[in-house]
């Protein structure tokens, strides 16, 4: 028991212990699959368990990751020649530009994988290893590649080159080609719990307690996204923006919503955002309407006085067809679908407190 869990210490994971224990025991018995499929939501821990397992196949020391030497380091600052992570690109981003895309303005920008980043990857695995036993390739948010490149990445995975290894990350197998998520093994990663993300906060950013028991609740288990709103107060602050959006158009009538939404339509990289934040506040209300509820769940405990007044002031029934609503729109957005009307769709279809 005690070796079991300095194995998991040495991955330096927080949370996800079933996963690195099942990882840790096919590299003991040298059983790596050739290639994984980690899902999740965004900013779980997904390309951190990447990262790692990279770390346990290349590392340099006997008790594999160690995190300590010269590999685990130059995988750990993405600086290890036989370690490559590819991410979608901003639309109209030229790849070939031979710079780097900008970070991302939020978790849910719209990005995408092209043929030519695929086509790159295939070229280097046709080379042998620079450093180490593996050529490990990390292709993040793999939902991102479109059509063409997911066709060109199925050549690689049907027929990978014996000295390669293949990390997928995606927010769920089901927004990839069977063909792909079929050939993958599979590990769905799963929120943490706030009392990890919080001690986690506390223990490794030291982020004071207050704010630690705060961002763990609203980040809804991802550690991803709380140590990044602890860095960049940005975050917090669209959410804040976002919920009070919520919140004026609850209190208007019909004509204030329709033209809302007018406006709302003309920032389209932040709706999935906003309304992603939407979605946890009527989950929210939900659990404090519902007796079994689990009150505990909650994700924004800074605002536990409105969610109780909406929970107060709705039916049960009211607070699922706003859900509904949301998920609807979030998909019709995903889709393309005219923003403008389908907002309007939405804010329509929300109970409303004015007159
Ligand atoms: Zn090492």
């Amino acid at each position: 028991m005690a070796a079991q869990e300095e194995i998991r210490a040495n991955w330096g994971l927080v949370g996800h212990a079933w996963v690195v224990d099942a990882l840790a025991r096919s590299l003991v018995a040298d059983r790596v699959a050739h290639a994984y499929l980690f899902t999740g939501p965004h900013a779980i821990g997904k390309t951190t368990l990447a990262r790692a397992l990279a770390q346990a196949l290349l590392c340099l020391a006997e008790n594999r990751p160690c995190g300590e030497c010269q590999a685990c380091r130059k995988i750990a600052r993405d600086r290890h020649p036989d370690v490559q992570v590819i991410e979608g690109v901003p639309i109209g981003f030229k790849p070939d530009e031979n710079s780097l895309p900008p970070p991302r303005a939020n978790d849910w920008e719209r990005r995408i994988l092209k043929i030519d980043q695929i086509r790159a990857i295939q070229h280097n695995v046709s080379l042998a290893p620079f450093e180490g036993r593996w050529q490990v390739i990390i292709l993040r948010r793999f939902e991102e590649a479109n059509e063409e490149a997911a066709n060109a990445f199925l050549k690689t995975l049907e027929e990978p080159p014996r000295h390669t290894r293949l990390i997928l990350t995606a927010r769920d197998a089901s927004l990839l080609l069977p063909t792909i998520s079929s050939r993958c093994q599979i590990f769905a990663l799963r929120p943490l719990t706030p009392a990890q993300v919080e001690t986690a906060l506390i223990e490794r950013w030291g982020v004071e307690p207050a704010q630690a028991r705060l961002l763990a609740h609203v980040s809804g288990g991802r550690l991803g996204w709380a140590v990044r709103a602890h860095a960049n107060p940005a975050l917090m602050e669209s959410r804040r923006r976002h919920l009070a959006t919520l919140n004026d158009a609850l209190n208007e009538g019909r004509a204030e919503r329709l033209s809302r939404a007018v406006e709302l339509a003309k920032t389209p990289d932040e709706l999935l955002e906003m309304l992603d934040l939407w979605l946890g506040w009527w989950r929210d209300v939900l659990l404090i309407q519902t007796p079994t509820g689990d009150g505990a769940r909650v994700t924004n405990v800074d605002h536990t006085d409105a969610l109780r007044a909406h929970a107060a002031q709705f039916s049960v029934a009211q607070v699922h067809r706003a859900l509904k609503a949301i998920r609807e729109t979030s998909r019709y957005l995903t889709q393309n679908i005219n923003a403008r009307l389908a907002l309007q769709v939405l804010l329509l279809n929300l109970p409303g407190l004015g007159s």
